[in-house]
């Protein structure tokens, strides 16, 4: 952990929303917590559904009707000029958010053709938000500043006159990024931002990303359906279910040794980026309805470790491993009865077998 993890860049505290109101809502992200510091990345995995999505567009207030925030605490600690000041974006008038949005937090969206006006080039884009937020700049000043911020995500100057048509999804995605960077934001969430794009350019993106975040020291989070992305790139990932976290851990230990069977299921879903070819098992049956979820144990009805309690109660979100990681799974309750099974357990051992 290095020395800037130390300063925070946001807190949320048991922070639910719902979808609907009265007898007819549905919870979709229920009661997380966690904290983010200064050049952190973290990782938020789950399927479609999960709550994944929810939570960041809640967090940042972006959220649609008829979704509603219903409990919670959501800070930001600003940066640059307003360096220290607690932001409480829960309460905050539309006025305030506008001026945090893009400078301290700044978001790229699933798809970058609809986030981008295909009527107008990509140099207006840029213009534009960077006019908002400084209306005594000069349009040369501007310029010079987009086109170092294509730069700074591999795109040459001229796309700047490009319609958004014109580029392929890859460059796409990488002008969001470069616009979500514009004002040098303290966090910057990406919601799946290479879901849409082949396998190379995924991974040529996320190796920008890694090298961006090195170079310039925002904090991010990083929405994704796939685990082997967040390994390459997140220092910690939380995997969430049913609008829940079920598990929370440094990445690489996450990966190496996933101690919630959906965890393990997500990770047989898809191939690593890197190694040998394995066959995929993915996660038999669907994510659940959440206006009839099962009881006890959401997960429950797929896991292949049920047991007994897991139909009636539901495990809470527990730290283990002396605080370094925490998960919602009886199989790691120390008063369970019930034996970690193998698939489960087999990872930790090759880590540990390698030293790891
Ligand atoms: Fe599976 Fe039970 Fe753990 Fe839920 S609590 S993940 S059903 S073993």
């Amino acid at each position: 952990m290095n020395e800037d993890s130390l300063v925070p860049v946001l807190d949320v505290t048991n922070f639910s929303v719902d979808y609907g109101y009265g007898d007819d809502a549905v919870r979709a992200v229920s009661d997380v917590s966690f904290s983010l510091g200064r050049s952190q990345v973290l990782g938020v995995a789950g399927e479609s559904g999960s709550g994944k999505s929810t939570l960041v567009y809640g967090l940042t207030r972006l959220l649609r009707a008829p979704g509603v925030i219903t409990s919670g605490e959501v800070t930001l600690h600003l940066a640059g000029e307003r360096n220290g000041e607690a932001f409480n974006v829960l309460t905050a008038s539309e006025d305030e958010l506008r001026q945090v949005r893009w400078s301290q937090v700044s978001i790229v969206m699933q798809s970058a053709l609809n986030a981008l006006n295909p009527l107008r080039r990509v140099g207006k884009e840029f213009d534009e938000v960077l006019r908002r937020h400084d209306r005594t700049s000069s349009k040369t000043a501007r310029q010079e500043r987009a086109i170092e911020l294509l730069a700074l995500v591999g795109l040459a100057a001229d796309r700047l006159q490009r319609f958004p048509h014109e580029l392929s999804g890859g460059q796409r995605q990488r002008v969001m990024i470069a616009m979500a960077l514009a004002l040098r934001p303290e966090l910057v969430i990406m919601d799946e931002p290479t879901t849409a794009l082949d396998v190379v350019t995924q991974r040529e993106i996320v190796s920008e990303l890694y090298e961006l975040r090195q170079k310039l020291g925002f904090a991010m989070i990083f929405i994704t359906h796939d685990l082997s992305l967040l390994v390459e790139l997140a220092d910690e990932i939380m995997v969430m279910y049913a609008g829940e976290i079920v598990e929370r851990a440094p990445a690489v230990e996450l990966h190496g040794a996933p101690r919630h069977p959906y965890t393990l299921g997500l990770m047989n879903s898809f191939p690593p980026l890197q190694g040998d070819r394995v066959r995929m098992t993915g996660i038999p049956g669907s994510p659940p309805n959440l206006k009839s979820p099962p009881g006890g144990c959401a997960f429950h009805p797929r896991c292949p470790s049920a047991h007994d309690r897991c139909r009636t109660q539901a495990p809470p979100l527990v730290a283990i491993e002396d605080g370094h990681r925490s998960v919602a799974c009886w199989l790691h309750d120390s008063s369970s009865t019930e034996v970690v099974p193998v698939s489960l357990s087999r990872r930790a051992a090759s880590r540990i077998g390698q030293g790891a």
